[in-house]
């Protein structure tokens, strides 16, 4: 059976005139991005790993959600860029992150990204063998230039012959092999060239129960690789994103805390490298975990409606705009009302949205108050993995709301018709 609504998921700030307001300006349906929450996060986070392990580096896992506003104000706190496009490389440039403070990852780089990211100083973690001949061309036309590379890595990591990554997924595509020699034979190829120095490992693994444990192999096992591969040129260890944030009851039950994570990473990390003068930084790119809980999704009620038995509630939203991956869990959220007078009827609804797909609910079996036209649903908990899957699938993408305690600030306005059909792009 369904959830009943949570009536103070959402920030109390906002009541029904200043949601009204916010309607009025940038449309009915709207995310708002908490930037205080941002900064406790990225400070929980820091103080977890930092106070346990002092040289750490925290790179924002941009493909979760590129909102620039976003990515600038974590460049404010002093976090790296992590990005895996020349899309996401050029939006941190274009934002003022420093260009040594951007972390290359994912599986396809061409000649020029690594050029450019070389030509840069940005840290850059190769994922596949055809990305080492392109480091080997740039050596050589850059003879008298240090040049330092990252490698992502591949490894087992099932326990008792049980795969913990996602969707069931029995290996990883992603990073150089360790069990088939791959990472011995690159290792061999890139200290043959002089200029060239392996300065880090990398190891990200998307796994569903993001287990603390998962964790500590990981650590453990980098350590292990860079010690016995480059032992002397070690500058980072990194153990990718993919931790848990502080996750709604209602969503999962006994997450791991920062604190969690931070304890058993770190243990591993002092004892490897106790006996090192310079200590290897250790970097973590978080994504969900620093902007889930940093927004929410407002989305006006516009009519109420049974069929047979059934009643359904319309909102100007849609469930892209809160689950794009289309997962069964309602969110968190609450409803503002218009008319407090009104008498109160308890009802058990469905949350549908503006598109045309059968599919599009943005909550199943909700039960409590049902709404008026002109109420407004908040749903909670929307920050990662939403506004950058968004399809541009029947209307125009909503508008982003940031505010930092009293301070309001538009950081995307609601899209125009000539803004979605461009017309530099599209020929009419
Ligand atoms: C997606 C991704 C992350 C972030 O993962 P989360 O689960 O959102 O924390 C970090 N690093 C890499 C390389 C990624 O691909």
């Amino acid at each position: 059976m369904g959830n009943m609504i949570e009536e103070n998921a959402a920030r109390q700030i906002f009541n029904y005139s200043t949601i009204k307001k916010l309607d009025e300006e940038n449309g009915s349906s709207f995310y708002l991005l908490n930037i205080d929450q941002l900064r406790t996060n990225f400070k929980k986070i820091e103080k977890a790993f930092k106070s346990r392990y002092e040289n750490f580096i925290i790179g924002y896992s941009y493909k979760t959600n590129y909102v620039p506003y976003l990515c600038k104000e974590l460049s404010k706190f002093g976090a790296y860029a992590e990005v895996v496009s020349r899309l996401e490389y050029d939006l941190a440039l274009k934002i003022g992150q420093e260009s040594n403070k951007i972390i290359l990852n994912g599986p396809l780089k061409t000649s020029e990204d690594i050029e450019k990211a070389l030509n840069n100083e940005s840290i850059i973690n190769l994922d596949s063998m055809y990305e080492i001949e392109f480091v080997r061309e740039y050596s050589q036309q850059h003879p008298n230039k240090e040049i330092k590379v990252g490698l992502r890595v591949n490894f087992d990591l099932s326990e008792n012959g049980e795969s913990p990554l996602v969707e069931g997924h029995e290996i990883s595509r992603f990073g150089i092999c360790v069990e088939n020699g791959d990472l011995q034979h690159v290792v061999e190829q890139l200290k043959a060239v002089s200029n060239i120095q392996i300065v880090g490992l990398h190891g990200h693994f998307s796994t569903s129960n993001r287990k603390v444990a998962t964790f500590r192999r990981i650590t453990e096992q980098l350590c292990q690789l860079a010690k016995e591969h480059f032992p002397t040129t070690i500058e980072y260890i990194d153990i990718g994103g993919g931790i848990f944030g502080e996750v709604p009851k209602s969503l999962i039950e006994n997450a791991p805390t920062f604190d969690d994570y931070a304890e058993a990473v770190c243990k591993i990390m002092k004892r490897e490298f106790d006996h090192y003068d310079y200590k290897p930084a250790l970097i973590l790119e978080p994504g969900i975990s620093m902007v889930a809980n940093c927004f929410t999704f407002t989305a006006k009620v516009i009519a109420t409606k049974k069929i047979n038995d059934q009643q359904f509630v319309l909102v100007d939203g849609s469930v892209h705009n809160i689950k794009p991956t289309l997962h069964k869990k309602n969110l968190p959220m609450k409803l503002v009302s218009k008319d407090h007078t009104k008498e109160k009827v308890k009802d058990t609804f469905q949350i549908v949205g503006y598109t045309c797909l059968e599919k599009d609910y943005l909550a199943r079996d909700v039960q409590g108050q049902l709404p008026q036209p002109g109420d407004y649903f908040i749903f909670d908990n929307v920050g990662a993995y939403t506004i950058v899957l968004n399809p541009p699938f029947i209307k125009e993408r909503p508008a982003i709301v940031a505010y930092d305690n009293d301070e309001i600030i538009v950081v995307r306005k609601k899209e125009t018709i000539s803004e979605f059909f461009n017309e530099d792009i599209y020929k009419f």
